[in-house]
Order: structure tokens, then C-alpha cells, then sequence
């Protein structure tokens, strides 16, 4: 009987210790069944990764001279590297205007949807920094201004700015009054943008200073062969007023170089060429008030249309013909619009181009800042 009891009690011990292992193998069987649920959260972990390394603006997708990019710029960097930047150093200023016949070679639209027109290297440049700007978000501005011919700049400096001038003050003689229009319009040959290298960047106003794009050009704008032409406190060098919204293509290099120095395109062509800098004395202003007897006459004479201030009157202007949103996207030209262009660049496109800029561009942002 006890060697049965015996056995019995092994037999029990035996059968509840076979449960215990069960029960611990459903235990980890159940865990596992439910290892799927906890883990399938886990598969969106890396997706989440992933994408806040994309959106790092910080991360740089292309290098190239120790600097680097946020798009793949290597199909524009024969552009914005120019093999000859000699091409792209032309100055236009009082001291050196450019003939009433000089007209770029190889002028393109800037987009298919812009009609302004740059050379095509510089075009492609900008193309590229426009791409980059996008994606880094910034897209508070547009292309505005580009290229302008002699005699557009010249139906603008004599036929717009002087007549308005005139009818404010009839006091003024014309050499005075070119003396008012010089502060905010180059004289025919001596704009900037005849050389069809430069774009202006709305708003064409001080309060471009204010844009996400102003701040972004500053400190990249030289990685795409861009300069700010006319920097502040450099007036009596350039020969114009501070314009922040005014940036020239001279190729990545020269950019850079005057980027890094803090200099202007004068500056820099004064030391390559080994030449003293040509500075632009500050010009005396003529009196703006007019002689007391005339002020009577007109006071009396209830010309209120004459005292309205210019300023507002232009900045009016500049807002009703501000262009559309959609010109800030260069990267629609394509190769093949772009060759088309190319083609047709005759001196009857030009004429066709000035036409269309003259409509757009007949719009003065403000009487203090604009047309060099
Ligand atoms: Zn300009």
C-alpha cells in the first residue's frame, strides 16, 4: 500500500508539475501572439525617422567646392560656375555706360510663364537658386525686373521720371531735375540691367529687407554666382542707393569672393585690373520748394493734384501692377522652351521683350528706390 501510495504522490507531482510547464508555455505563447500588436506601432517608428531627416533643413543633398546644396545642383553647376566669369563682369554705371546698342548676347525669358528675360547662363543660375529657395520654404518673393534695353531705360529716365519731376517742380531747371531722377533712376547706358545679368526681387522696395528671401540671398545667394550690386553704405562706390531686393550674376567664384570680402563689383574689378577705386561725390540736392511767388500762384490756383505726395502715388502704382505669384517658378522652363527662346533671340524678340517689360516694369515702386 505505501509503494502505491507512493507511486500515486509521484504521479500527482509529476502531472502537476507537466501544468505548471504548460501553463508557463501558454504564457509565453500568449506574450508572443500578442508580440505582433505591440510591434506593429514599431514599423511607423522608422517611417517617422526617416522623414524628420528629409525635412532637416540643415541636411545638404549636394557638395560641390565646399559648399553645399539642398538640391542636386549638378546639372546647373556649369552655369553658376562659368568656364570664362570674365564674360559676366560688365559694369554699367555712370562712369562706364553701356552703348545705346549694347544688347546681351544670348537673352532668353526667365520662365514660360515670365516674359522677362535674362542671359542664359545667369537665367540658369537663378533657375537653380530659385529651386533651392523653394525647398528651403522660402517663397516670399518673385522675379521681377530683369533685363532692360537703352531705350527702354531711356523712354523711362526722359519721358517718365523727368516730365513727372517736371510737373512737381517747374521751378527746377533739367539739369536739376536729372539731379532728383538720379536717386532712384539709372540714366540710359548706365542701368545694370542692360547688361541682362541682374533681377530684381519683389517687393522692389525697402521692405524687402522684411522677406525670408532677403535673409536667405545674404548669406547664399554668391553659392548660385549672385551678388547684391548695390550694398549699403557703398553708395559713393556704385554711384547708386542701398537695394536690397537687387541681385547680379558674375559667376560663383567672383561671388563668393566679393561675398567673403565685403566688397563691391567696383571694388573688385579695381583690384583685378590694378586701378584706383572711381568714387561718386554726394551731389547737392537742388531746392525743392519753389520760389514764394510761385507758391502762391499755385496755392491759389487749388492745384491740390500736385501736392499729392509722389511716393504714395508710385507705391499706388507698384501694388495695383505687382505681378502674379506664379512667376517664382523658373524651374517650369524647360530645355526645350529655353532652346526655343534661344533661337529666336533677334533684335525683334528684344524689341518684343521690351515692350512686355515696359508694360510691367512702367510701375515705380517708390520714388527713392527703384530702375538702376
Ligand atoms: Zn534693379
Amino acid at each position: 500500500m505505501r509503494t502505491f501510495a507512493l507511486i500515486l504522490s509521484i504521479i500527482t507531482l509529476l502531472s502537476l508539475f507537466a501544468c505548471t510547464k504548460k501553463n508557463d508555455n501558454s504564457r509565453v505563447t500568449t506574450s508572443e501572439t500578442t508580440a505582433p500588436d505591440t510591434t506593429a506601432p514599431d514599423t511607423t517608428v522608422p517611417e517617422q525617422t526617416t522623414e524628420a531627416v528629409t525635412t532637416d533643413p540643415n541636411a545638404p543633398i549636394y557638395e560641390d567646392g565646399g559648399f553645399t546644396y539642398k538640391i542636386d545642383v549638378k546639372n546647373y553647376l556649369q552655369y553658376i560656375c562659368p568656364s570664362d566669369p570674365t564674360e559676366y563682369l560688365v559694369i554699367a554705371n555712370r562712369k562706364h555706360p553701356l552703348g545705346s546698342n549694347y544688347v546681351p548676347k544670348n537673352l532668353v525669358n526667365i520662365s514660360s510663364t515670365n516674359s522677362r528675360q535674362l542671359v542664359y547662363t545667369a537665367k540658369m543660375a537663378l533657375e537653380a537658386m530659385c529651386l533651392e529657395m523653394q525647398a528651403l520654404k522660402v517663397y516670399d518673393t518673385n522675379a521681377q525686373s530683369a533685363y532692360r534695353s537703352y531705350s527702354y531705360q531711356k523712354n523711362l529716365y526722359y519721358n517718365k521720371y523727368m516730365e513727372r519731376e517736371r510737373e512737381k517742380y517747374p521751378h527746377l531747371s533739367d539739369a536739376e531735375l536729372m539731379i532728383i531722377v538720379d536717386t532712384y533712376s539709372a540714366r540710359p547706358g548706365t542701368s545694370d540691367h542692360q547688361t541682362g545679368l541682374t533681377l530684381d526681387f519683389s517687393p522692389i522696395n525697402s521692405s524687402f529687407v522684411n522677406t525670408k528671401a532677403f535673409t536667405y540671398l545674404t548669406k547664399n545667394a554668391h553659392k548660385f554666382g549672385f551678388i547684391l550690386r548695390y550694398p549699403k553704405g557703398k553708395e559713393n562706390i556704385t554711384g547708386y542707393k542701398y537695394e536690397p531686393w537687387h541681385w547680379r550674376f558674375v559667376g560663383r567664384d567672383v561671388a563668393t569672393y566679393i561675398y567673403e570680402h565685403g566688397i563691391t563689383l567696383e571694388e573688385y574689378m579695381a583690384e583685378v585690373n590694378d586701378t584706383a577705386i572711381e568714387t561718386f561725390p554726394e551731389v547737392e540736392m537742388p531746392s525743392l520748394t519753389p520760389p514764394e511767388t510761385t507758391k502762391k500762384e499755385t496755392t491759389s490756383a487749388e492745384t491740390t493734384p500736385e501736392e499729392t505726395t509722389p511716393i504714395e502715388t508710385t507705391a499706388g502704382e507698384t501694388t495695383s501692377e505687382t505681378t502674379p505669384p506664379e512667376e517664382t517658378t523658373p524651374e517650369e522652363t524647360t530645355t526645350e522652351e529655353i532652346t526655343t527662346t534661344e533661337a529666336v533671340t533677334t533684335t525683334e524678340e528684344v524689341t518684343t521683350a521690351e515692350a512686355t517689360t515696359e508694360a510691367e516694369t512702367t510701375s515705380p515702386p517708390s520714388t527713392s528706390e527703384i530702375e538702376k
